[in-house]
């Protein structure tokens, strides 16, 4: 299978998605030495899961199938530029490669914007859209604490 294969999966799941009223337009699979070992389509919507994305669904699943943390030596093949989210989860995961085919310029002209996000990013603090503010509390670096004298604690 050429990645040109595997991206025409991913974008197959996405079409997929659509016709079967399960969701947005995306798709995503993980392959790991040339086989598909997670899929993902987006059912934020059927799922009442606003983070129900393609991607961190076939996060979750190969996640899952390889029983692991971490996508070490997989590629995720996505039908669309990931979001800042999945971007994020996508680093998380750290599989060592990611090809996409729309660009998140070709989602947005689809109505799925997300460049406000990362916008956002960049604000501080009380210039961005949903209130945020850092709270002092006596306790708050006590899970820090915690976990650094953890002894079984698995480091990721
Ligand atoms: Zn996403």
């Amino acid at each position: 299978m050429t990645h040109h294969q595997f991206l025409q999966q991913a974008i197959q799941l996405a079409v997929d998605n659509v016709k079967n009223n399960q969701g947005g337009p995306f798709g995503a699979i993980v392959v790991k030495d040339g086989e598909v070992i997670g899929r993902g389509v987006n059912t934020v919507t059927n799922h009442h899961d606003p983070t129900a994305h393609a991607e961190i669904q076939a996060i979750r699943d190969a996640c899952n199938y390889l029983q692991h943390f971490q996508l070490d030596d997989c590629i995720i093949y996505t039908s669309c530029e990931p979001c800042p989210m999945c971007f994020g989860a996508i680093y998380w995961a750290r599989p060592k490669k990611v090809y996409f085919a729309c660009t998140k310029y070709e989602a947005a002209e689809a109505g799925f914007d997300d460049q406000f996000i990362y916008d956002e990013l960049d604000l501080p603090y009380n210039k961005r859209q949903i209130f945020m503010e850092k709270l002092n509390d006596d306790e708050k670096l006590a899970p820090f604490h915690t976990w650094m004298n953890a002894i079984e604690r698995i480091e990721y």
